[in-house]
């Protein structure tokens, strides 16, 4: 299914939702919840340290519950995501999960182990509505949002893994999340939102991961990015800004006919100076199109002196697209044109290309 050029889907079509769960809750939400079911506030509390501590939905498993309780309380524990496929690429520590949710919608999240930190990366949305020619997952459309328990059980099945030693490295830890999986996070706001305050709060409460360690990614939905300076979760913002004008940008990001490259930085720069985070300017370079030393200046003189870094990334190639990345000597001068602004740039190590798991490459098909 391919998208008209430039059509933005904003309103995810109405469908079934998936079961309440657990992770959907607020603490104090989690005891109401606990109570309706004939069972003792507390009982909330010794279900979060199952679920957000020992990483474990299994209510036969919780032995401190009796029996009678373990079964009226597993109603808020169901099975959100089923694992279809599973692919690793360098030497099992990128892994890429393709999930089916409960009604047949498939979301696809991916883990990365580096030496000092591990980095999930999820989807908030079964597809896209944002229809970035370049992006596999922004050609195939929006299917419908997803929840924040579908949201946060990507990060516990990560976790999961990573305690019970399945990754290459010894057991470890989720130390990062990035909103950069299948989905515009700000166009499905208050599910995301709900994901980034159980990934935060302290554990047992949620995954008690730092805030810092969080990024959510936008196309640039500049009301959103207002609104998420007010949130006071001061995770980072990465902003997919991939071209410094107006005209190229209208088609690379097609949310830019809405709101222009000046509005957006504004509001990058105003979410920047609220939460005294570094914005992060996201930037895929593709041969001819948008990787031309005017085009780098052009860039550096609108980030140069604001709290900015910019990532720029090699075009991972995606099916049906004739573009592909920059020669190597076109990325380095680009590089050197924002490094002359004063501008830090570092060029990003994708990784997952060869499962089809790299930045843009998600489009969940079995
Ligand atoms: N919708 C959000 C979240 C997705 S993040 C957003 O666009 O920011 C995915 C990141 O990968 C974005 O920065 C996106 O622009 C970038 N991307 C998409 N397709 C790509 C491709 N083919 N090669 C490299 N990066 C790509």
């Amino acid at each position: 299914m391919s998208q008209p050029p430039g059509q933005l889907t904003f309103v995810a079509p109405r469908r079934a939702k998936p079961a309440r769960h657990l992770a959907d809750l607020s603490m104090a939400d989690r005891r109401a919840a606990v109570t309706e079911l004939g069972e003792k506030a507390f009982r909330a509390d010794q279900l979060s340290r199952h679920y957000f501590e020992r990483l474990t939905s299994d209510v036969d498993a919780m032995t401190d519950l009796p029996a009678a309780a373990r079964e009226r309380l597993s109603t808020l524990l169901p099975d959100l995501l089923t694992p279809v496929r599973e692919m690793t690429t360098d030497g099992g520590t990128t892994r890429k999960t393709l999930w089916r949710l409960f009604d047949g919608a498939l979301v696809e999240s991916v883990l990365m182990r580096y030496p000092d930190r591990v980095t999930m990366c999820v989807s908030s949305q079964a597809g896209c509505g944002m229809n970035c020619p370049f992006c596999a997952t922004g050609q195939a459309g929006l299917t419908r949002n997803m929840s924040t328990a579908e949201i946060v059980e990507q990060v516990v099945s990560g976790a999961r893994a990573l305690a019970a030693g399945e990754v290459p490295g010894g057991p470890g830890r989720v130390s990062n999340v990035v909103f950069m999986g299948m989905g515009e996070p700000l166009a499905n706001y208050k599910q995301v939102i709900g994901a980034v305050r159980r990934l935060v709060e302290p554990s047992p409460h949620g995954l008690g991961i730092s805030a810092r360690g969080v990024t959510v990614s936008t196309v640039g939905l500049v009301p959103a990015i207002g609104k998420l300076a007010d949130e006071g979760l001061p995770v980072t913002l990465a902003l997919s800004l991939h071209a410094p004008d107006d005209e190229l940008r209208d088609t690379l990001v097609p949310i830019n006919t809405r709101w222009k490259v000046a509005e957006v930085l504004d509001a990058a720069w105003a979410y920047a100076a609220r939460t005294k985070r570094r914005v992060s300017i996201e930037y895929a370079l593709i041969k001819d199109i948008n990787d031309q030393e005017w085009r780098a200046d052009l860039l550096g003189k609108l980030v140069k002196n604001k709290l900015v870094h910019v990532n720029l990334i090699p075009l991972n190639p995606t099916p049906g697209s004739k573009w592909t990345a920059s020669r190597p000597e076109d990325e380095r001068a680009f590089v050197r044109r924002l490094e002359f602004h004063g501008v830090p740039v570092t060029v990003r190590d994708t990784r997952g290309r060869e499962i089809d798991g790299a930045c843009g490459q998600l489009a969940a098909a079995e």
